[in-house]
């Protein structure tokens, strides 16, 4: 075989859904694997569905994914037009060869008609109708105007076979294939048919798409075999499900890249993540950068069955990636979280030091330290802890004196209040448990809080946490 050559073909609807990202991913990935190339196509030809901006956002994504592929419509190449609407002329002229070696056929019938037509199986099937129009005929209602389009003249007996890599051999009856339309009234090209010409126009030999287009597959294949092309490879990929009955859909809003980036999750996470949405490696691992995608990706990975788009796991993977974040790279990357909410009057460096390790999304962030600003009565039983042998009277006794020791530290910063608490443990003579715990609620007013006393004190500063702690033991009087 030449060179391969795979493709993402998207239609500009919207943001980039994680199955049209899956998509885009395993395309470059198998294609840069084998030393192939991975190429753009924008396929605009349903107007009534083309959203304003969705092109670039398309271009966004891949180039900010890293998917960068190597010829498409802003990057150019030998096999342009990369938008499908600039080869409408092309359309046209392959759709009147199929007319005259017999493979397809002018339509006039009306709207009415169609309707009328009996349904088989819940589905109306047209009849071939006009294939039995003479040439003169149809020259004839052409010339007065008569709108028409172009069906695929579909062969009645027989069947079609191919073979897919994912799925196997695919094998349809030739009557189950309906005379579908070529070219429209308005003289645009279907989904269907243009496929194959940009296809092969564009020197694609190997086409990986969803699974919806599996069983449309052999329409196209007798459409390459009546212009005497080479059908490419095909590789179909599993339905990415929201649960074991629904499909998650682009038409639902359901997560789009963009979406998942606004929620807190990181790139690298993400494609990690839609990587493992239908395909998984030999070892099993999990945790993959894009690299180790590159070296482990292979067809033969690929699922059959739907794979469940699970936001926990995402999540979980997403914990990874931050965790395993410089401290610079991570404040960087928080700070448009931290900047647009109450924290933005915190020291960030401490907020992101806090953080970091207990996050599994950006998005949190602001949640998690609500209690730097929110604090109130509480209930006493918070002291209630049988580990550390704490309660509302040992509070009442130690918080008092947690106030001095902290109302004494030179330097306020974690290190030095934590020595002070553990200071005060040792006088006392009882674990560091026993000072620790109730000084944290008595800073917090929360049974779980990310942190312990002496670094929420260090964000805090010394008049609020003084506060706060004189304020919790009031109310244990
Ligand atoms: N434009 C089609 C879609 O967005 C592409 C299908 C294909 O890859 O052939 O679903």
């Amino acid at each position: 075989m030449s060179q391969l050559r795979t493709r993402f073909a998207p239609s500009p609807t919207g943001y980039l859904h994680i199955g049209g990202l899956r998509t885009a991913l395993y395309s470059y990935l198998y294609a840069k694997k084998n030393g192939g190339k991975f190429i753009l196509r924008i396929e605009d030809t349903d107007q009534g569905r083309y959203v304003e901006g969705a092109v670039e956002i398309i271009y966004r994504t891949l180039h900010e994914t890293g998917l960068n592929y190597d010829e498409g419509p802003d990057v150019g190449g030998d096999y342009g037009p990369y938008i499908q609407s600039q080869r409408a002329n092309e359309y046209m002229f392959y759709a009147k060869k199929l007319v005259e070696s017999g493979h397809a056929y002018y339509c006039f019938c009306s709207e009415e008609r169609l309707e009328s037509l009996p349904a088989v199986n819940g589905a109306r099937r047209y009849d071939k109708h006009c294939l039995s129009l003479s040439k003169e005929e149809v020259e004839k209602r052409i010339a007065a105007g008569e709108k028409f389009v172009i069906r695929q003249n579909m062969p009645t007996e027989g069947s079609t076979t191919y073979h897919d890599a994912v799925y196997g051999d695919i094998t349809i009856d030739n009557s189950e294939l309906e005379d579908q339309i070529l070219i429209k009234s308005d003289g645009m090209p279907t989904y269907n048919f243009a496929n194959v010409i940009d296809d092969h126009l564009m020197g694609i030999n190997c086409v990986m798409r969803g699974i919806e287009y599996l069983s449309s597959t052999p329409k196209y294949n007798l459409l390459y075999d009546a212009l005497g092309w080479e059908r490419p490879m095909y590789i179909h990929m599993p339905p990415i499900m929201k649960d074991a009955q629904h499909k998650l859909s682009k038409r639902n809003g359901d997560a789009s890249y963009e979406d998942l980036i606004v929620k807190g999750f990181l790139k690298d996470a993400i494609i990690n993540y839609i990587a493992l949405l239908g395909w998984s490696p030999k070892d099993d691992t999990e945790k993959m950068s894009f690299d180790e995608l590159l070296a482990k990706f292979d067809v033969s990975g690929i699922n059959k069955s739907p794979s469940i788009f699970d936001p926990l796991k995402l999540a979980w993977l997403n914990s990874l990636y931050i965790k395993e974040m410089s401290p610079e790279a991570f404040a960087e990357y928080a700070t448009p979280w931290i900047d647009n909410c109450y924290l933005k009057n915190f020291d960030k460096a401490l907020v992101c030091k806090l953080i970091q390790s207990r996050i599994e999304t950006f998005a949190e962030i602001e949640d998690k330290l609500r209690f730097l600003v929110d604090f109130g009565a509480f209930d006493s039983s918070l002291y209630d802890n049988q580990k550390q042998k704490t309660d509302a009277t040992v509070a009442k006794e130690i918080l008092p004196l947690v106030r001095d020791k902290f109302d004494k530290v030179k330097t306020w910063d974690n290190q030095h209040l934590y020595e002070a608490l553990i200071e005060l443990a040792q006088e006392l003579g009882v674990k560091n448990g026993k000072v620790l715990w109730p000084a944290r609620i008595a800073l917090t007013g929360l049974a779980a809080t990310p942190g312990g006393a002496s670094e929420i004190a260090e964000l805090l500063g010394k008049s609020e946490t003084l506060r706060r702690l004189d304020s919790s033991i009031a109310q244990l009087n």
